[in-house]
C-alpha cells in the first residue's frame, strides 16, 4: 500500500532498526519502546489487521510466531519470559493499520494491562 507506514518500512523507504528480515517477514525495533525489549514483527504483505487475515495466510503467521520465539531467545528473553500481542481495531487501541505483533520483554509486564 502506497502510504502505509509499515509498507514503507518494509520497502526500505523509511529507516527502521531491523533485527530480522526475509522475503516475507520483517522484525524491527519499536520507535517508542514500552519495555526494555520492544520489537515489531510484520508480514511485508499489507494486511490491515488480524480480522483481515485469510486462510491462505495461516502458514505465514505460523512462521511469524516461530520467528518471534527465535528472536525472543536471541534477545535473552527465553528464561525470563515475554509477551507477543497484536491489537485489532478501535477498542484495542490499534494505531497502525498494517498488522504487527509486539514482542515485549526485559521487565515484568504485569502492569501492561493497566
Ligand atoms: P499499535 O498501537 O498499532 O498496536 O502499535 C503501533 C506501534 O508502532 C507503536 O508501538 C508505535 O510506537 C510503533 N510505530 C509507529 N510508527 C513507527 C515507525 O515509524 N517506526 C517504528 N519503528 N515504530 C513505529
Ligand atoms: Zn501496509
Amino acid at each position: 500500500m502506497e502510504n502505509c507506514i509499515f509498507c514503507r518500512i518494509a520497502r526500505g523507504e523509511i529507516p527502521a532498526a531491523a533485527v530480522y528480515e526475509d522475503e516475507e517477514i520483517l522484525a524491527f525495533k519499536d520507535i517508542s519502546p514500552k519495555a526494555p525489549v520492544h520489537i515489531l514483527l510484520i508480514p511485508k504483505k499489507h494486511i490491515s489487521g488480524l480480522s483481515d487475515m485469510e486462510e491462505g495466510d495461516a502458514a505465514l503467521f505460523g512462521r511469524l510466531n516461530f520467528l518471534a520465539a527465535q528472536i525472543a531467545r536471541e534477545q535473552g528473553l527465553a528464561e525470563s519470559g515475554y509477551r507477543l500481542i497484536t491489537n485489532c481495531g478501535r477498542d484495542s487501541g490499534q494505531e497502525v493499520f498494517h498488522i504487527h505483533y509486539h514482542l515485549l520483554g526485559g521487565c515484568f509486564l504485569g502492569s501492561f494491562w493497566g
